[in-house]
């Protein structure tokens, strides 16, 4: 009974409103209305205040105001953008009928409407949403339970089409999911709670996450789901473990669902073998800056060092290879050759870059088509990239000895279908606009009825032309004009003034009289109406054959999905290889030899990204050696110990060695003089702070956690680097834990390691373990200032010149020179006591810094420590009295 009170109260628009707002829900509903999308209650609210646009009322719902806001069409992409950012997701509800079929029902019936789109993060395809030189993943993560917990993870980028699925163990979820980084996690609620249980669901998951219903995640759901979606020619579901298949599905079902009956040119997914990439975990992603700073900046990351690419395309395929390095040495040499190839032929390197400029976004145009979000301009970037690649064809096509690579390459843009690309250039015009519907984008010349009816059209402009000179005439009116507007189509207009005189006999009979102006009246004619109908349908013609023609050609080039986008990836990696080539001949890197072994020796190694810094400044970068080569004879790869002072260069040399690792298994060139790479399975890096205070988490614990990861899971083949372990708590415990993991590292896993750190105790591990061996920053003391030379030598630092360093950062003078007196103290009164307990009780009989002066430790009195550290210029008046004062207590 209450629901149909309720109903009885609602307008019939009311009543369509609820009934789709109930079908999506979760989905803030963009409701069609005229030339803006509405949205009412509590969508309103949260828009209004996410946009920061007017909330005010329409009508009213079982007594109270309702509460609504609207965007304009033609703006409607940037609010779309803004809450999609914002973590929102929409639900776009269009008329779906022509308004007079709804008339035709009867005066009250509304329009029929309907969701015709489901706009969330991992669902974007318009380029005004995406980052052209980034991929936009959904990712769907599934897990079966069969004794043990299986997981997979299924993710794709509908803007292009690219799919993967992996099975993975539980403790990988969290390295591939940041290696990924998808906008959109699907996952249902009991995944989650497993997940979360397994103390699995990182806190950064909370914000892409989104639910879906455990039918879309069922295994045989899934299996029907893909089977409808991929012929069974190109890929067999069931060749998917069960949790693959799940993931899948449930990935596949939501782009259906989301794009509303339009089918997303999802590829046949790519298994990925998880033993085919580098493993390398978020804080090692974090700590390197491979995709971006610590700060989340682009600047300053290596891949925005490296990104030489230019294509949009190719700048997405270089992110994913710097995200996942090779394992397999053939395949790393593969690439490696066509970059040689490139590196040594400068002049083809750059007639293949200047072509590939020309080639757009074939990809993402493709798929836009393909969910019939198309317009002219991406039937002639598909044209524009087809007629790039028969050029790029061209220009390898004269090279003796290109590489297996580049001769594949080659034979893919060779077989571009030119036929296509000659039919879009010919019909499309130069000048071209964003939807087909505004029509004027075929070419003259092209359809002849489509000729007839513009001629037609423009004929009929010619006739009231001369109608307007013969009204002219007529009526002895100089200024009289035939003009158009969208209210009132075409009219006549007179001067207020000669106004009445077309009103009067004989003109009455001719001109009809439609709206008075201030100062002009505007008229029609039987004549006029009928040319304007004339008009108006040669209009609507030429555009239905202009509709005719671009869905022609659209199903033209959807024939040759398959074609178009395995040349999509042909043009993206000839782009990376051309970059790659480019960074390598440029900046002096040299081919790294890439192989098997155990080796890791570095000749003249440089930090690719500090390199370029210090070069802007002017300065030379110091290049560095490293070589951690082992064998399995010898039990492993080498360990260095690296000491020396803050700002000595420790960090830049740690990560430059972990980057050039990365760079070699990518398959690009390495900053060096020579290198000497056995493949690396798992790269770990922990340099420089990483706070966890967010999630609750100290310094130390997170350094522990991440230091517990490391042990149990780097193998011989890894790589490991890592910067003062221990730092976060009291000497002797961190010396400890530092001398453990070393020990660890040494005997239990034998991985090639660099290991930099302030506990100098620990250089006396070199004696009793083989493969360890102590080397320190160089640095030069001039004048009491200690000047960095960046250079790695043989043997341990035998001081921090932390007072020195103290001093360049900028400590207050009076502050240093107190700090040298401490020292002094502690350093002449623990020679022959080295232990720390006698330092302890040296430092509590020191005397308190300002309360009482120190004694004199050297001949310079009290007085005149403080005043030299005096500099007049940079007090307030405030400190000159204070110090005034302070001198008179040292009397
Ligand atoms: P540490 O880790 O020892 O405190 P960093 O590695 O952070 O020192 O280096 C401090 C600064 O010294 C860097 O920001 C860089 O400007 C400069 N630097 C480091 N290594 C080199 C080098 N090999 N050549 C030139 N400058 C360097």
């Amino acid at each position: 009974a209450q629901t149909s009170a309720v109903s009885a109260a609602l307008t019939p628009m009311m009543a369509q409103y609820f009934e789709i707002k109930a079908v999506n829900p979760g989905y803030l509903l963009f409701y069609r209305m005229g030339d803006f999308y509405e949205l009412f209650f509590e969508d309103a609210e949260i828009a209004s205040a996410a946009l920061g646009i007017v909330l005010t009322k329409r009508g009213k719902h079982l007594g109270e105001d309702i509460q609504m806001c609207g965007v304009p069409i033609h703006a409607a992409n940037d609010y779309l953008n803004k809450l999609i950012k914002l973590g929102h997701r929409v639900a776009i509800c269009e008329q779906v009928e022509d308004p007079a079929e709804a008339k035709k029902r009867g005066s009250k019936s509304v329009v029929k409407r309907d969701v015709v789109r489901l706009v969330t993060p991992g669902t974007l395809t318009e380029d005004d949403h995406l980052d052209a030189r980034s991929a936009n993943y959904l990712a769907a993560l599934a897990m079966v339970r069969h004794g043990e917990t299986d997981f997979a993870l299924a993710w794709a980028d509908i803007s292009t089409g690219e799919t993967f699925v992996a099975d993975l163990p539980a403790e990988r979820l969290a390295d591939e999911l940041a290696r990924i980084a998808p906008a959109e996690l699907l996952l249902t609620d009991v995944t989650r709670q497993a997940l979360v249980d397994l103390h699995l669901f990182a806190p950064a998951w909370a914000t892409i996450a989104s639910t879906i219903a455990p039918e879309a995640a069922d295994s045989e759901v899934a299996l029907q789901v893909l089977r409808r979606a991929f012929p069974a020619a190109i890929f067999d579901p069931t060749a998917l473990s069960r949790a693959g298949r799940s993931a899948m599905g449930a990935l596949v079902g939501y782009v259906d669902q989301s794009q509303k009956g339009r089918t997303a040119p999802l590829r046949a997914p790519m298994l990925q073998a998880s033993d085919a990439v580098m493993a390398i975990d978020a804080a090692t992603r974090a700590s390197l800056e491979i995709l971006q700073t610590q700060r989340g900046m682009a600047r300053g990351s290596l891949r925005q060092s490296i990104d030489l690419t230019v294509t949009a395309p190719g700048a997405r395929l270089l992110a994913n290879r710097l995200a996942a390095p090779l394992r397999q040495a053939g395949e790393i040499n593969a690439r490696l050759d066509a970059v040689e190839r490139l590196v040594a032929d400068s002049l083809l390197r750059m007639r293949l870059r200047s072509d590939l400029k020309a080639a757009p976004d074939l990809a993402r145009a493709l798929s836009r088509l393909a969910l019939e979000r198309g317009g002219p301009r991406d039937l002639a970037a598909i044209g524009k990239a087809v007629a790039a690649a028969l050029e790029l064809a061209e220009d390898l096509s004269s090279q003796p000895s290109l590489p297996p690579a580049l001769t594949r390459l080659a034979k893919i843009l060779g077989a571009a279908p030119r036929s296509l690309a000659s039919e879009l250039s010919i019909a499309l015009d130069d000048d071209l606009p964003l939807f087909s519907r505004d029509g004027g984008f075929v070419r003259a010349a092209y359809d002849a009825r489509l000729d007839e009816e513009r001629a037609l059209g423009s004929e009929t402009r010619a006739v009231v032309a001369a109608l307007q000179a013969r009204l002219m005439d007529e009526t002895d009116v100089r200024s009289l004009k035939i003009k158009h507007n969208g209210v009132l189509g075409y009219f006549v207009e007179v001067p207020a003034s000669h106004g009445q005189k077309l009103l009067e006999a004989p003109h009455r009979d001719v001109f009809i009289h439609r709206q008075t102006l201030a100062n002009a009246m505007r008229f029609t004619t039987t004549e006029l109406a009928e040319l304007e109908g004339r008009i108006a349908k040669a209009h609507e013609a030429a555009l239905e054959i202009e509709l005719g023609i671009f869905s022609r050609l659209r199903a033209d080039v959807l024939a040759q999905t398959g074609e178009l986008q395995a040349l999509a990836d042909a043009l993206a990696e000839l782009d990376v290889a051309a970059a790659l080539a480019e960074v390598s001949a440029t900046r002096f890197y040299c081919r790294p030899q890439v192989d098997d072994s155990l080796a890791f020796a570095i000749v003249g190694g440089r930090h690719p990204v500090v390199e370029q810094m210090v070069r802007a400044e002017g300065q030379s970068f110091v290049a560095n050696d490293a070589d951690l080569s082992g064998s399995d004879e010898i039990g492993g790869g080498k360990l260095w110990l690296v000491t020396g002072p803050n700002m000595g260069g420790k960090s830049t040399f740690l990560r430059q060695n972990a980057l050039i690792a990365i760079l070699a298994q990518m398959g690009c060139f390495v900053p060096a003089e020579s290198a000497h790479i056995g493949v690396v399975d798992r790269l770990f890096s922990r340099v420089g702070a990483s706070d966890d205070i967010a999630h609750g988490r100290s310094t130390f614990m997170v350094e522990m956690v991440e230091t517990a990861a490391i042990l149990n899971r780097a193998t011989r083949r890894s790589l490991v680097v890592l910067d003062e372990i221990g730092r976060g708590t009291a000497t002797f415990d961190g010396l400890s834990i530092a001398w453990a993991s070393v020990e660890a590292l040494h005997e239990t896993t034998g991985c090639r390691a660099l290991f930099a750190t302030h506990f100098h105790e620990l250089t006396s591990l070199a004696k009793t373990l083989t493969r360890v061996a102590n080397v320190t920053m160089k640095v030069r003391e001039w004048e009491g200032d200690v000047v960095f030379l960046h250079e790695v030598g043989p043997g341990a630092a035998d001081r921090s010149y932390g007072i020195q360093v103290a001093r360049l950062a900028g400590l207050p003078d009076p502050v240093i020179a107190r700090a040298r007196q401490v020292l002094d103290i502690l350093e002449q009164r623990s020679v022959g006591t080295a232990s720390s307990k006698d330092k302890a009780s040296v430092l509590d009989d020191l005397p308190l810094f300002a309360h009482q002066p120190a004694p004199a430790p050297k001949s310079k009195d009290p007085i005149h420590e403080v005043l030299d550290a005096v500099r007049p210029d940079d007090m307030t008046p405030k400190q000159a009295i204070e110090t005034l004062y302070e001198l008179k207590k040292l009397r």
